[in-house]
């Protein structure tokens, strides 16, 4: 099984060492290499997304992701920045299927912005698609009217087949969960929400084991930080996921605790920490490591088929944080406080 391993920037390589010396004590059979990607992509090549990086992503049977971005690369072109490297790997690898799970471990349920016995033990996962919606719909464009005064205008759009295969991520993300996926619309007012429902519900004919709910993104958003605890799967389009996967990852409180996939048809996907390169904290060995290595965990269980390792890894998290190691980030006053190095060793010797 061949790696591509893309560090990054800013903290992007302090992290993803952590991940890889947790992928080496497992002992699979995992072919690992590492290429620039991002800044670092753009110092090396100039460009944000290397020729040969990009070579590499392709042949690899997935790919783990540092972070890019830093303060020295806000003055270059656009095409140049390097988030644009993130953009053009989704597009060349037709990554449609973003999966962000938002869990809550008992221990952490006091850095939620909401009281712990709502959060606490909460394990959710939001399923995102990526590559349609208003977001890609044409036309789009502001114009100027009759009257004068412009107007701005962008097409919400989904093809039948793009909310099939996105519905069968769902289904299957749900079946080694908990069963259950909600499918999130606005069809009370949008046409292209009214189809997605249709197309959702008749996929789930395929999938009588899973157990289908529909809600409309309003009654989402409040929900979920109502009852958060009621979900196990959502399903929703491009937009109305990115409001909601945000929304749901601050209910774990913790940005350096949550992994996050990217897939195509055939599984192959790009795993990455949610948060960004963190610029301000680069270099002092007190990033959380722990998304990065959550994101070898998914790698692990939805690319490449290593379910065991997958939990064994999952399993040494919780145990280190039942321990009481805390990075920076996350320590309450009293804790067993720990570099970046520290806990990426805490979590091996778990193993
Ligand atoms: P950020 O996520 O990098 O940082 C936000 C805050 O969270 C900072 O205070 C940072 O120190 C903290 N933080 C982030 N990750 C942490 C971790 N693992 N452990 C402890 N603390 C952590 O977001 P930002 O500051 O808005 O962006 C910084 C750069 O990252 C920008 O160039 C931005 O474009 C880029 N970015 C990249 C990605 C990506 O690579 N996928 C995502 C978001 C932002």
């Amino acid at each position: 099984m061949k790696i591509a391993v893309l560090p990054g920037d800013g903290i992007g390589s302090e992290i993803i060492a952590q991940a890889l010396a947790v992928l080496k004590r497992l002992e699979l059979p995992l072919e690992l290499e590492t290429a620039a990607v991002g800044g670092a992509g753009y110092d090396a090549s100039g460009d944000p997304l290397p020729e040969a990086t990009l070579k590499l992503a392709r042949e690899a049977d997935a790919i783990l992701f540092g972070a890019v971005g830093g303060w020295k690369y806000d003055e270059l072109p656009r095409a140049k920045r390097p988030e644009q490297a993130i953009l053009g790997l989704r597009k060349h690898l037709s990554l449609f299927a973003n999966l962000r799970p938002a869990q809550v471990y008992a221990e952490l349920a006091g850095a939620s912005a909401l009281r712990a016995e709502v959060v606490a033990g909460l394990d959710i996962l939001i399923i995102r698609e990526l590559t349609g919606d208003i977001y890609f719909g044409q036309p789009r464009g502001i114009h100027k009217l009759p009257d004068g005064q412009r107007e701005g205008f962008d097409t919400m759009r989904y093809t039948e087949s793009e909310i099939r295969r996105i519905a069968h991520v769902g289904y299957q993300a749900a079946r080694k969960r908990g069963r259950k996926l909600c499918s999130v619309d606005k069809a009370n007012v949008l046409e292209t929400s009214q189809l997605w429902r249709d197309v959702v519900t008749e996929v789930g004919k395929e999938y009588s084991d899973v157990e289908l709910s529909h809600m409309y993104v309003d009654n989402c958003a409040m929900q979920l930080v109502r009852t958060p605890k009621q979900f196990d799967v959502i399903v929703t389009g491009n937009m109305f996921g990115d409001i909601l996967s945000d929304e749901a990852s601050m209910l774990t409180g913790s940005i350096g605790m949550l992994p996050s996939a990217s897939l195509d048809a055939k599984n192959k996907g790009l795993y990455e920490p949610i948060h960004g390169s963190a610029p301000d904290i680069a270099g002092k060995d007190i990033a959380n490591p722990l998304a990065t290595i959550l994101s070898a965990a998914m790698m692990l269980r939805y690319s490449l088929n290593q379910v065991a390792a997958a939990d064994r890894i999952e399993s040494a998290v919780k145990k280190v944080l039942q321990d009481g190691y805390r990075t920076a980030d996350i320590a309450e006053a009293g804790a067993r406080k720990v570099g970046t190095k520290e806990m990426g060793e805490a979590v091996v010797a778990c193993l």
